[in-house]
């Protein structure tokens, strides 16, 4: 980082900066197996172009901002271009973006987070710096890099982000018995894990939950944008018999399923990562969910508390607790634990 810049222009280029990270954000869940990338241009103090990585394939954000600034009848020349991510300087699906800058004659680059790729990180700058546009760098790198943690952990380590979804009940069950098909949390907590499917490019699951839920592991979020691709839907079994009539063979989004057979899960996830798969929800079952945590596979846990006895004790308690209803449902945040008080009907 530059430590020649005066206070004032730090507190604009923050406040600019934080801009191209909430335009970066716009991305989550489409630019697989790309990052969030937002970028804005910058003539004197105004702001005379945006953008951001809408899709892999699609142009870069910083092309997004150059053709938004044109089309506004703005010079580019001489601009101050304010990218979350050290812009690219080797071609990937589309042209670098250095090739841009320099071609646009824009005369300063602030960015925030390094390029995560240690074959890649710094390039850029130095080849901006050797043309002679001034490059700074590291304000709200912190932040920029959390809007890409699973990218970066992909790049780094070749293998997906994973966050383990996981329901349970007051009681610890994390699944109603067989036969009892109601849901354990609420419609609300269920649109919140539907979002979870959207910041992923992939669901995984054991043969048993494919085999007991029948389960769609679609995307259904009313009013999302368009443009997501369904997340691939990844079965693991170890005996291979998948009754070829589930949901997941049979739907219009069949082609997005793959089962793999006879395999650890850590082989499982380099190979979902050599696929570009850069983020996993694991949706269970336990089997799964344990193994996943054994080998030291996830990175994120996202889990759902609900209001429930399921009883953890055989079926004689179950039928105890699924009497027992609770209303007036509060949930405080306690230091790191959760407090649940409720009122008990009769
Ligand atoms: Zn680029």
């Amino acid at each position: 980082m530059r430590a020649t810049s005066s206070p004032t222009s730090s507190s604009a280029d923050r406040r600019v900066l934080r801009r191209a990270l909430e335009l970066a954000a716009r991305g989550s869940g489409l630019t697989f197996p790309n990052p969030r990338v937002g970028a804005v241009l910058v003539r004197g103090s105004k702001i005379i172009g945006e953008g951001w990585h809408h899709r892999a394939g699609a142009p870069h954000a910083e092309v997004h901002a150059v053709r938004a600034a044109k089309r506004a009848g703005h010079a580019v020349g001489g601009a101050t271009l304010y990218v979350s991510l050290e812009p690219c300087s080797t071609r990937g699906r589309t042209p670098p973006c250095t090739g841009l800058i320099l071609r646009e004659k824009i005369a300063r680059v602030v960015f925030a987070a390094t390029d995560p790729n240690p074959a890649h990180a710094g390039a850029a700058t130095k080849l901006l710096r050797a043309a002679g546009v001034q490059v700074s760098h590291g304000l709200l790198a912190k932040e920029a890099a959390a809007l890409n943690l699973d990218f970066n952990w992909w790049v780094v380590n070749k293998r997906p982000w994973v966050v383990a979804k996981i329901a349970l009940s007051l009681d610890g069950r994390t699944t109603t018995p067989p036969g009892d098909d109601r849901w354990l949390t609420s419609p609300q907590a269920r649109r919140a894990a539907h979002q979870l499917r959207w910041e992923s490019d992939a669901i995984l699951i054991g043969a048993e939950t494919a085999r007991r839920d029948n389960p769609q592991l679609t995307i259904r979020l009313p009013g999302a944008p368009r443009g997501k691709l369904q997340p691939l839907r990844v079965v693991v079994t170890k005996s291979g018999r998948l009754p070829r009539s589930l949901r997941l063979f049979t739907d219009a989004h069949r082609k997005r399923t793959v089962v793999f057979r006879h395999r650890p899960l850590d082989q499982v996830m380099a190979e979902l990562g050599a696929r570009e798969i850069t983020h996993v929800l694991v949706e269970g079952g336990g089997q799964i969910l344990t193994e996943a945590f054994r080998l030291g596979l996830v990175n994120e846990v996202a889990f759902f508390i609900a209001p429930a006895l399921m009883g953890t004790m055989p079926r004689a308690l179950y039928e105890l607790g699924a009497k027992v209803q609770f209303h007036n449902v509060t949930y405080q945040q306690v230091g790191a634990d959760l407090l649940c008080r409720a009122l008990v009907s009769d």
